[in-house]
């Protein structure tokens, strides 16, 4: 028997301490503790670390504070393209969607593919819309997507390219995503990972969160992980497996490897990047290269959130 635990985050890409009010961030620690208790409430009651994390994510992906589902970013066109995908570390089964249009909830339906077999494991655009509709999942226009905030962002991120001023822009501005990493009583693994991607990009744009390997892993034998950044960098170092290797082959505990490719093998490339993640024993993590971290974590002790560093 396993202590049950689960994680979570809601991107590292935050509100500038500077400029986050009292209220606000008031609203992002109890948005978070609304997606812990969903997962806990699964994992309390015995259930299974896949049906934890696609509660915890789904409770994000309808909460107009972060970026996946309503309140994701808008491409260049001014529409949404959603990345989500979800892997079982008991049989590495997986399912992932890639800029999916008008899919409400990208995490319940990655989490069918996983069940069904994983056959086929990654849909992208039309197909994984056309996919959900015929399997009956709640569809919506792509406009359910939008929020004022998520606008705003995009009017700001085009006026900054056009200045030159881009890489000055603040994080919240640029990206975010949402992702769950648990141990269910049972002693399995499981991750996810959702999000609307990096404000302003280009229409077709994928990145690493539906990316097996990249932006989620899980693997009863060592970890279960998801990242959240610039997922270029993400796929390029194929992260959250390299994590696993570093354990499973090289005898890195689960801090030394994240930490490793976090803090070393992407400092170079200022990546604005972080992820939440457990091993088989309990341990968890949480690193981050930003100013904070939207980020949480449910276990027998309680629930604990957090955004900046203490
Ligand atoms: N990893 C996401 C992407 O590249 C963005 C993020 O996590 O903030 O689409």
């Amino acid at each position: 028997m396993s202590v049950p635990t689960l994680v979570i985050h809601g991107g590292c890409g935050v509100i500038p301490r500077a400029q986050m009010s009292a209220a606000r961030e008031a609203g992002f620690r109890a948005s978070l503790r609304a997606s812990l208790e969903a997962g806990w409430a699964v994992l309390a009651g015995g259930g299974p670390a896949m049906a934890a994390v696609e509660a915890a994510i789904a409770v994000m992906e309808d909460d107009p504070n972060f970026n996946a589902g309503h309140g994701s970013a808008f491409n260049a066109d001014g529409a949404h393209e959603l990345d989500a995908s979800i892997m079982d570390g008991a049989t590495l089964r997986a399912g992932s969607v890639a800029s999916t249009r008008r899919i409400r909830n990208p995490i319940r339906v990655v989490a069918e593919l996983a069940r069904r077999g994983a056959d086929p494991l990654m849909l992208a655009g039309e197909g994984a819309d056309r996919w959900a509709a015929d399997n009956g999942f709640a569809m919506v226009e792509n406009g359910y997507f939008a929020t004022d905030w998520r606008r705003a962002a995009l009017e700001e991120i085009r006026a900054r390219a056009r200045a030159g001023t881009l890489a000055a822009a603040p994080e919240s501005e640029k990206h975010g995503t949402v992702g769950a990493a648990a141990l269910d009583a049972a002693g399995h693994l499981a991750a996810g990972t959702s999000t609307g991607g990096y404000t302003n990009k280009m229409v077709g744009r994928v990145g690493d969160s539906p990316i097996i390997g990249a932006g989620t892993w899980a693997d009863d034998r060592t970890c279960a992980i998801s990242a959240t950044g610039k997922g270029e960098f993400f796929i390029r170092k194929v992260l959250a497996h390299e994590i696993h290797a570093r354990m499973l082959w090289g005898g890195q505990s689960l801090a030394e490897a994240s930490r490793a490719m976090i803090h070393d093998e992407l400092s170079g490339w200022a990546a604005g990047a972080g992820l939440v993640a457990l091993d088989r024993a309990g341990n968890t993590v949480m690193p981050y290269d930003t100013e904070g971290m939207y980020r949480g974590k449910a276990s027998p002790a309680g629930i604990e959130v957090a955004v900046y560093a203490a």
